[in-house]
């Protein structure tokens, strides 16, 4: 299972900014967040990411696009220290990564860089983040615009235009999450955030598009006759409370979608999917939604891998001649029956977990599962000091 959608250092996050008042709205997290980003540095992002990779590799995903923002080091200059450091955590816990630089260039519509997206997120312009793609040879990159909100049209354009020869081919941006941004989108450009995307050019089969939880009906239909690919995080839509997409209909238009965990604040592949699902239980009334006449379990876990195999652009997500040897097996006696692969994947996407998950290979090579319990305790020993140093530092309510 590919994840299409991570920011590896929001691991820390989970269980931060939860009392009353604290957790408000996407965007009193956004600033929790922020406080986070401020003075990270590099050993801190490695450690980070690799928790969050290892979590990753445990729960069943082979590959992951980060998608990476937090370019600059802790005084501002600009560098790949940081972006190094989540090369290193990928290398070291063997998951597959595709790396996505992300062009951030202002505050939001005609707004100014806050200092925090100044320091850490921004680029000059768009010739120095070429420069900065182009500095991180040897690494399998994807273009990335952060959102309609922080790249200018103009900039888009020139970014979407790239794709192909800068991010083989693949194009990610947060779209239409929150309806603060597709009412922001209407009135500065009279069109939802999918349809300026649209009036760029930039819907097309390299458009990877994160969330898209409020697109209207025209601007889904669009996503799905136009062959791009939709990236659904539903943990993260339920924490921050962006809302559900209206996935059944999606995909029965034809719509392409992945999953991908973005904040990371619980990082489970089975969990996204039964969320997913569950998501449209609860606002259709309805028990069946995705399923297909053979269940559910193997028609979401396959439709995830394919899209997800589009967002990470690696020849994965299948079980055939030229795709690398990705495996997740699944062990528990009390749901698996081992009688019907369909109904033990339906049981295990309505009730099974990382837990049920009993080895992980990638490109052939055991990478959860086998790992010596000491080298992960200590490690998750390193992490936890961390992320209660953060706790006590950034993240403490001011
Ligand atoms: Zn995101």
């Amino acid at each position: 299972m590919p994840n299409g959608h991570s920011h590896a250092f929001q691991r820390a996050l989970a269980g931060a900014g939860e009392r009353s008042g604290d957790a408000g709205s996407f965007w009193s997290w956004r600033s929790l967040m922020y406080r986070l980003a401020a003075d990270l540095g590099p050993d801190e992002m490695e450690l980070l990411a690799t928790l969050a990779y290892l979590e990753m590799l445990e729960s069943g995903f082979t590959s992951v696009a980060e998608f990476f923002y937090l370019h600059h080091g802790p005084d501002g200059r600009p560098g790949t220290a940081m972006a190094e450091a989540v090369v290193r955590a990928a290398r070291q816990t063997g998951i597959r990564l595709r790396l996505v630089p992300v062009y951030y260039e202002r505050g939001g519509f005609g707004e100014a860089l806050d200092p925090v997206q100044k320091k850490r997120f921004a680029h000059e312009s768009v010739e120095a983040f070429v420069d900065y793609v182009r500095a991180l040879s040897g690494v399998p990159v994807g273009l990335g615009a952060h959102s309609i909100r922080a790249v200018a049209p103009t900039s888009l354009e020139r970014l979407g235009a790239m794709a192909t020869e800068l991010g083989e081919g693949l194009f990610h941006i947060h779209v239409a999450e929150q309806v603060r941004e597709v009412e922001e989108s209407h009135r500065v450009h009279g069109v939802g955030p999918i349809g300026l995307l649209d009036q760029l050019g930039l819907v097309t089969p390299h458009l990877q598009a994160v969330h898209g939880t409020h697109a209207d009906a025209r601007e889904r239909r669009l996503l799905a006759e136009r062959g791009a690919n939709l990236i659904l995080c539903p943990v993260t839509e339920a924490y921050l409370a962006d809302g559900i997409f209206p996935a059944a209909e999606y995909v029965d238009q034809g719509g392409g979608w992945a999953v991908g965990t973005d904040a990371n604040v619980a990082i489970d592949a089975v969990s996204e999917l039964r969320l997913l699902e569950y998501g449209q239980r609860l606002s259709s009334g309805k028990r069946s939604n995705l399923a297909g006449p053979n269940g559910i379990g193997a028609r979401l876990w396959q439709a995830a891998a394919r899209g997800g195999a589009r967002a990470v652009g690696f020849p994965v997500g299948v079980l055939e001649p030229g795709a690398y040897a990705d495996l997740v097996m699944l062990e528990d006696p009390c749901l698996l029956t081992g009688e019907d692969p369909d109904l033990d994947l339906d049981a295990f996407l309505i009730g099974g977990s990382r837990g049920t998950i009993t080895q992980v290979y990638v490109g052939g090579l055991r990478r959860a599962g086998s790992r010596g319990a000491a080298d992960q305790a200590a490690l998750r020993a390193e992490a936890g000091r961390l992320i209660a140093r953060l706790r006590q530092g950034p993240l403490s309510r001011a």
